[in-house]
């Protein structure tokens, strides 16, 4: 962890966002965030608290991160979307023990969910996958009822549950969800009592008959779009602010060049600042010569190639900046030009790719 790089994480704005999106849901149908790889990059450790107070639920994708919640003290429903794999005998008996709710997503993970519960001596809790389309992970819709069955045959493992997953709602063209839709809604068991989910952000946003009695909000809590393509507008907030500060001033003559393979050349007298962030902590390589910080609220153009750790920064027309001054890598304001949606567009990725990747170096606080 490098104490000089800050994530400030705005509790206010992940609040924000929960309010917006619940004000699209039904009363009584479950806000469920997805959090994993650690909050999409946004950090487990300062998120928890304030999630944890607002919210229905967990979905994690490993159990090791399911197991983590619990050590937390978080007493609630914990959805496991991927399994226990292969020889992980003793993480599979503790989902059992820490009443994780499991994915079934094909007769090999039933089996080896059920042998868990019997070694455990007690009843595991899963929700049946469905893949009505995505082409991932599930059980093929013609084999869900059979599976189904041979569920209820169990004693020690209780179907609460039933999901699928959407692989394009974030498109302005909805037609491929609808016909997963309609494949998830042919097999849908009748019971009450199941909890039934199918919605990720964007069909969260899109698409309320999609809500069924819970919805998997990843994206949209941490105050991003999903895409572009978003029908309705929801103002969300962006939660995460990201800063270092300037270790190095320095000038280069007019012809002068910096950085790797020395792409960059400087067509003025210029100076230019090094902010110790590079694409080891997450940040791309490929926005070199693309991207800008702000210093001082004015755009710093990021010039030649990005290292591992550092980067250089023009700050030729911005007045008396000095080593220390602080530099906003990351801005909360979404229309800025280094928001993480922007920084995305110009990297050609999502923003769940660069929230993930800034993760992992950087200090996280929690502020407002
Ligand atoms: C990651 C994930 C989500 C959340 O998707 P967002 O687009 O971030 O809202 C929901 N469901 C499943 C199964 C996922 O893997």
């Amino acid at each position: 962890m490098k104490n000089y790089l800050t994530a400030s994480i705005s509790a206010s704005a992940i609040r924000h966002n929960i309010g917006v999106l619940r004000q699209r849901l039904d009363s009584g149908v479950k806000l469920c965030p997805v959090v994993k790889d650690d909050c999409y990059g946004h950090g487990m450790d300062v998120l928890y608290p304030v999630l944890s107070r607002l919210v229905d639920g967990f979905a994690v994708a490993s159990p090791h991160e399911a197991l983590a919640l619990r050590r937390r003290g978080y007493k609630g429903f914990i959805l496991c979307l991927l399994s226990a794999y292969f020889d992980e005998l003793d993480v599979q008996d503790e989902l059992v023990r820490q009443s994780i709710t499991q994915t079934v997503m094909s007769r090999t993970a039933l089996a080896s969910i059920r042998a868990a519960a019997e070694r455990v001596g007690g009843t595991a809790h899963v929700h049946l996958k469905v893949d009505t389309g995505m082409g991932r992970l599930g059980v093929p819709v013609s084999q869900t009822t059979d599976l189904i069955q041979s569920i209820h045959e169990l004693t020690d493992v209780e179907l609460t549950g039933i999901y699928t997953h959407f692989a394009s709602a974030d498109e302005v063209d909805k037609s491929s969800t609808l016909q997963q839709l309609d494949q998830f809604l042919s097999i849908l068991p009748k019971s009450k009592k199941l909890m039934v989910h199918a919605a990720n952000s964007a069909a969260a946003i899109d698409l309320p008959e999609t809500h069924f009695n819970m919805v998997r909000l990843g994206i949209a809590l941490y105050g991003y779009r999903p895409s572009e393509g978003l029908i309705q507008d929801v103002e969300l907030k962006p939660c995460m602010e990201v800063e270092a500060k300037l270790i190095a001033v320095k000038h280069i003559p007019k012809g002068g060049r910096s950085g790797y393979g020395l792409t960059h050349e400087y067509t003025r007298d210029s100076r230019v600042g090094i902010v110790p962030i590079g694409y080891g902590d997450g940040y791309f390589r490929c926005l070199s010569d693309r991207a800008v910080v702000r210093i001082k609220g004015m755009d710093a153009p990021v010039c030649g190639r990005v290292s591992m750790d550092q980067m250089t920064v023009d700050i030729t027309d911005i007045p008396a900046v000095k080593v220390g001054d602080r530099v906003e890598v990351i801005s909360s304001d979404p229309t800025a030009p280094n928001s993480v949606e922007n920084l995305a567009c110009l990297a050609g990725t999502i923003p769940y790719e660069i929230t993930c990747h800034l993760g992992h170096n950087i200090r996280h606080v929690l502020v407002d």
